[in-house]
């Protein structure tokens, strides 16, 4: 079956073509059905093994490019946290948009380009976590001369867990915390983060990736 499909740069009816007529040297493509408005050249390919349903709205070869790139910058994203539905709900908050509308293929230009902005955005934040404490605890509005303050470690770190998490934990938990995170400071620093932020995609990545380090080695790189 054939949906309504409109083109969104002249308004004309978009026709359901096979994979032939977009990609005519591409025999692999050619079993494939896609929405193509062709005094525009904009089309939109279908959802496979649907009845052409469309995933999105056609789009001209800049659109297409930059939602191909959003889908790359969100994708590793959705992958690591393991939920698609839970990163587009949270990117759909970041864009201030109802998750209902809160799809690649329906974006135009300048939404792309939010998509890619918010991504790279969550990448420097755990950038920024794994730079320290004293940048975060500035940016959080806490206090960065008392955490300078405090010489012992053990301490510092009580101190932080105190900041980042409501419910401090007993000190069997810190060590064991302190453990996780490698004994690093910049490293602990990144977990209490994490801890704090759960819902953020970014979050897991952290964990993931301190899960995975031994605990006398460097700092995680990310
Ligand atoms: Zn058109």
């Amino acid at each position: 079956m054939s949906y309504n499909v409109t083109c969104p740069y002249c308004g004309q009816p978009a026709i359901l073509v096979t994979g032939e007529v977009i990609y005519p040297a591409w025999t692999k493509h050619h079993h494939k059905t896609y929405y193509l408005c062709s005094p525009c050249k904009a089309y939109v390919g279908t959802h496979a093994n649907s009845d052409d349903e469309p995933l999105g709205t056609p789009a001209k070869k800049e659109r297409r490019q930059l939602r191909s790139a959003a889908h790359k910058a969100l994708d590793p994203i959705a992958k690591r946290r393991g939920d698609r539905n839970a990163t587009y709900n949270w990117l759909a908050k970041k864009m201030n948009i109802t998750p209902d509308k809160c799809h690649i293929g329906m974006f135009d230009e300048k939404q792309c380009e939010q998509v890619l902005d918010i991504c790279g955005e969550a990448r420097l934040k755990v950038a920024k976590a794994l730079r320290g404490g004293e940048k975060i605890f500035r940016d959080e509005g806490m206090n960065v001369e008392k955490f300078r303050t405090i010489q012992d470690p053990h301490a510092a770190w009580l101190y932080l867990m105190k900041e980042f998490i409501p419910n401090a934990p007993s000190s069997e938990e810190l060590m064991k915390l302190m453990a996780e995170a490698g004994n690093s400071s910049t490293n602990f620093v990144a977990l209490v983060w994490a801890r704090k932020n759960p819902t953020d995609p970014f979050a897991i990545d952290i964990e993931k990736q301190l899960g995975t380090i031994n605990p006398h080695t460097e700092e995680v790189e990310f």
